[in-house]
């Protein structure tokens, strides 16, 4: 064989090297969390509405965390990958009603974002750029409207307590997959329904079945509390 032919073959077999072994997605799939603002706000710590004034009476966007089916988690994968608003431009009256910061002292929003992109975001950002991974968060936001899911099985933010595994049962029924509970404690040491954990796949675009469910505390009943 020409040498020539040679050097094409071997390259080729290093291409299909870093195709098949060398690179690795980094994660398995993601964990898509929403919270109840009405209970990061009902905390000792209390919270600040961002600079557009109170968010809506819904759930908003945590973050879309990379995880492995190991149950390892990634974080901070590339240091040089900053936040960048001006990639986003188009997205950003989205990001502010479903996304909206809780954190004090009030702002518009930049410093939670660019917290989930560094931290969360960098790692898969093999397959979901910056924009395609905050569009990906806002659309599976879009399909899952939690609220409406738990308000049509009599689950209201009414300050009242319901049993997680009602809470579960009808997301179940809503979206059709098994969520993971999160709760906290309100100055009182209330349990109040804080997160909901759901999985989504590799791709950012479809809910499935959580390879792993968080264990997250929660007693038996929980305060839904007005918002
Ligand atoms: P993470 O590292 O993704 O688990 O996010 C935790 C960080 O995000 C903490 O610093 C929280 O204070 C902050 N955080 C969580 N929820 C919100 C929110 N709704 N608004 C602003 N910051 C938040």
């Amino acid at each position: 064989m020409a040498k020539a032919t040679w050097f094409i073959l071997v390259e080729l077999l290093l291409l299909q090297c870093a195709s098949y072994f060398c690179i690795s997605q980094g994660y398995d799939f993601f964990y898509f969390v929403q919270m109840w603002p009405g209970s990061y706000c009902d905390t000792k710590r209390g919270c600040c509405y961002p600079s557009p004034g109170k968010p809506a009476t819904n759930f908003t966007i945590h973050g879309l965390w990379p995880h492995f089916k190991n149950n390892t988690v990634p974080s901070n994968c590339n240091e040089k990958s900053h936040y960048d608003g001006t990639k986003i431009l188009d997205l950003f009256s989205r990001m502010q009603q479903s996304w909206a910061t809780l954190a004090c002292p009030r702002n518009n929003g930049t410093r939670f974002w660019s917290h989930e992109w560094e931290k969360h975001g960098t790692c898969s950002e093999s397959v979901l750029d910056q924009h395609s991974y905050f569009e990906a968060a806002l659309n599976i936001k879009d399909k899952v409207n939690l609220l409406q899911i738990l308000e049509d099985a009599g689950i209201r933010p009414d300050d009242k307590f319901y049993k997680v595994e009602d809470i579960k049962e009808a997301i179940k029924a809503g979206t059709g997959y098994n969520a993971a509970i999160e709760c906290n404690s309100d100055p009182s040491r209330n349990a109040q329904l804080y997160q909901v954990y759901l999985c989504v796949d590799a791709s950012g675009k479809d809910l499935i079945e959580c390879p792993i469910i968080p264990r997250r505390k929660c007693n038996p009943s929980v305060q839904f509390p007005i918002f």
